[in-house]
């Protein structure tokens, strides 16, 4: 007889009553799924990109067709506000469409020049999927954030095990579930269910990439796993982001800007603004303008409930610790903890080295901070460890600020605009991860490259060989000669 699996509950966050549960998945299952998706990989690599853009785009069209559940699930699982859950799905299938539409420009052979140093050869360029690429998920975009990596990890022709988090399993089950209705033929989409001990399992798994999303903590243990095996990896980590208003910016349209990205889907945005730097002549207004659109939201409400309990006691340390520093409360406060939802919090004049400047706080509350002009908003931006995405309000110099900052991503007069143009890639530096999804770079993450030379015709000067001739080598002068004159 089998034994029984252990069974993974997931729970609403807004009424803590059960929405479902899926099999969790010990090592064992772990690896059977790992086996699974490499058998059916050679097949699916092999399909030529039209074809598997054409099973792409009917997972695409069963997904839409089959939204209303999904939209369901992200409120009920994930604690989302239909609103936030409408905005994330149509996101996914914009951007699967456009990794499954493109990923022939990656996949194509690339010549490339051979140099002076190789006429006679041709030079090519190839890219190959891995083979069977891991996905670990977070659960505050759970469709969203793995899709990332998932549709572009397929696109290219790589089989996929997807470990959504264990706070949002029956999200990734669909996915899963979905793409076998569409693509019957190939099975290179599963997921494995269960938390950490499930996550560590897949990346010992033998995957040959692993794409991470989630806190800079759990990522630096995935990362020292995958040394073991020199497992490469991308890590999509989080963000502490800021908004910087110069003078000159539209104060209205930022303050409106500001203040929904900083609390949409509860302030659980990777990308979302935690800190905001104001230039001192607009400081006071901008302030008001903000304050006065944060306190007429409510939690519950305009955005949804914060889905992991854990990040509630987070968001108090924060707010207790701006306070405790110095800073002031504007909206709200500690009183606005009222789990599981959290009403908006902003925050004045908090010093830089509190936690709740520090840190990423994942939850709705803003720090609002002067600073005496752009110059001194761009260098506290950058003094953060972390390093994701930001936002620059202004007209004369919101471009030239843009350019200086040191975040993976930049929204001028906007904020997060980036994440929904599938054709730029995302992600960070420094603790805020490294390597892309979207874009063609994150196309090209989940590609391995080989690079081929040719010989086509056979040059009298050879210099790479024994027993060179005076030619070869006064051939290899004259290349010398080339460079102390500057030229290639
Ligand atoms: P988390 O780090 O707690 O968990 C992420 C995933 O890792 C989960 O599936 C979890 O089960 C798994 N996991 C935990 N321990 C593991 C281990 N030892 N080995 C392998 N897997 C393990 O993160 P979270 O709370 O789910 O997500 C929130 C975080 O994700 C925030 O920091 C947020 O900024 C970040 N995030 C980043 C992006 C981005 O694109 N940069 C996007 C969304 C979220």
């Amino acid at each position: 007889m089998l034994p029984t699996p252990r069974m993974l509950l997931s729970c609403n966050p807004r009424t803590d009553e059960p929405v479902g549960e899926v099999a969790a998945a010990d090592s064992a299952a772990v690896a059977t799924a790992v086996r699974g998706v490499r058998a059916a990989a050679p097949a699916w690599a092999a399909l030529d990109t039209a074809a598997r853009r054409r099973n792409l785009d009917r997972w695409r069209r069963i997904m839409a067709r089959r939204s209303g559940e999904l939209r369901r699930l992200l409120a009920e699982e994930a604690g989302k506000a239909p609103a936030d859950a409408l905005l994330e799905f149509d996101l996914v299938l914009h951007h699967l469409q456009w990794a499954a539409a493109n990923a022939r420009r990656v996949l194509a052979p690339r010549r490339v020049g051979s140099g002076s140093m190789m006429l006679g050869h041709r030079s090519t360029l190839i890219r190959r999927p891995y083979g069977v690429v891991g996905v670990i998920g977070p659960w505050n975009y759970p469709v969203y954030t793995p899709m990332g990596s998932i549709a572009y990890a397929l696109a290219t022709g790589n089989a996929v095990v997807f470990k959504p988090s264990e706070y949002t399993p029956l999200t990734g089950a669909w996915l899963a579930e979905t793409f076998a209705e569409a693509v019957p033929d190939h099975p290179v989409l599963v997921c494995v269910h269960g938390g950490g001990e499930t996550g560590a399992a897949l990346v010992a798994a033998g995957v040959d990439k692993l794409a991470f999303t989630g806190s800079a903590g759990t990522g630096r243990k995935v990362m020292a796993a995958c040394a073991e095996s020199l497992t490469p990896v991308l890590m999509e980590l989080g963000g502490k982001d800021s908004a910087i208003v110069d003078a000159d910016a539209d104060l209205e349209a930022a303050a409106d800007a500001i203040v929904w990205g900083g609390l949409m889907n509860s302030g659980q945005t990777c990308a979302g603004v935690e800190r905001v730097y104001v230039v001192g002549d607009v400081y006071d207004r901008m302030l008001a303008l903000i304050a006065d659109r944060a306190e007429k939201l409510t939690a519950g409400v305009e955005y949804g409930a914060i889905a992991m309990p854990g990040q509630i006691d987070v968001i108090a340390r924060h707010i207790d610790a701006a306070l405790a520093d110095g800073g002031r409360a504007v909206v709200g406060g500690r009183e606005s903890v009222r789990p599981p939802f959290v009403d908006p919090v902003v925050l004045a004049d908090v010093p830089e080295t509190s936690e709740a400047v520090q840190s990423e706080t994942f939850g709705p509350v803003l720090v609002v901070n002067r600073v005496t002009d752009l110059q001194e908003a761009i260098d506290r931006t950058n003094a953060s460890r972390y390093a994701l995405g930001a936002a620059v309000f202004g007209k004369r110099r919101a471009r030239w600020a843009a350019s200086r900052l040191r975040g993976g991503m930049v929204a001028v007069n906007g904020v997060v605009d980036f994440g929904a143009v599938p054709g730029l890639p995302f992600g960070g530096n420094g603790a805020s991860g490294f390597g892309r999804i979207h874009g063609i770079p994150g196309l090209e993450e989940f590609t391995t490259c080989t690079s081929i030379t040719e010989k086509r015709f056979r040059l009298p000067i050879r210099p790479q060989r024994f027993g060179r001739n005076a030619l070869d080598l006064r051939a290899l002068e004259l290349l010398l000669m080339r460079h102390r004159r500057g030229r290639g």
